[in-house]
């Protein structure tokens, strides 16, 4: 069903006129994941604009995006979509409508890894999202091959300055942050 609010929600959240958008295709033209997407950019933004919420919140765009920012410079309008499509995750996620519910996990866990170490902690972050997935055994190898040629650590490699990275965390989220 068309929800004509979502346009406004979407704008609302991000600050971005969504609804300026043109349909050029510049953004889908530069985006590096096209390939894997679901659907393209500038349809998602297009859905937006005719309340298509379902559709674009259920996508699998959203979560394949990389957020590299790419179509958010091409943009003649100066969209942000990349921003849009950042807002789109975090509505998908409170809606439970996500398509890629193992990306938006491991997404979590990479963040709270680097709000806890200052950096990426591979092994407790790969730990993590293999126990909650109960899958602790597939990928033994390549993780075994990655421990001898040093690309991933054991112990976490923590910055010096972690109250300053719990700072910045803060201030994005405007909550208390965890560890
Ligand atoms: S930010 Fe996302 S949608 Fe935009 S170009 Fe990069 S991967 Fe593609
Ligand atoms: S580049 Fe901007 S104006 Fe063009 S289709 Fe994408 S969002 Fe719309």
């Amino acid at each position: 069903m068309d929800d004509l609010g979502f346009l406004h929600e979407v704008e609302k959240a991000t600050g971005e006129k969504v609804s300026t958008c043109y349909q050029c295709c510049k953004c889908t033209a530069g985006c590096p994941v096209v390939a894997d997407m679901d659907i393209y950019p500038h349809r998602i933004i297009r859905h937006i604009i005719l309340g298509n919420r379902d559709r674009v919140l259920g996508s699998k765009t959203i979560w394949t995006c990389l957020q590299c920012t790419t179509c958010s410079v091409r943009c003649p309008n100066d969209i942000d979509v990349a921003r849009v499509f950042d807002a789109l995750r975090k509505i998908s996620v409170r809606e439970g409508k996500m398509a890629e519910k193992d990306a938006w996990r491991f997404d979590e866990i990479f963040l709270e890894s680097v709000q806890r170490h200052g950096r990426l902690n591979e092994m407790e972050a790969i730990l993590r999202y293999k126990i909650g997935k109960k899958d602790l055994f597939s990928d033994t190898r390549m993780g075994m091959g990655m421990l001898m040629k040093g690309r991933m650590g054991l112990l976490p490699h923590n910055i010096k300055d972690k109250k300053g990275m719990k700072e910045i965390f803060r201030k994005i989220e405007g909550k208390k942050v965890r560890g």
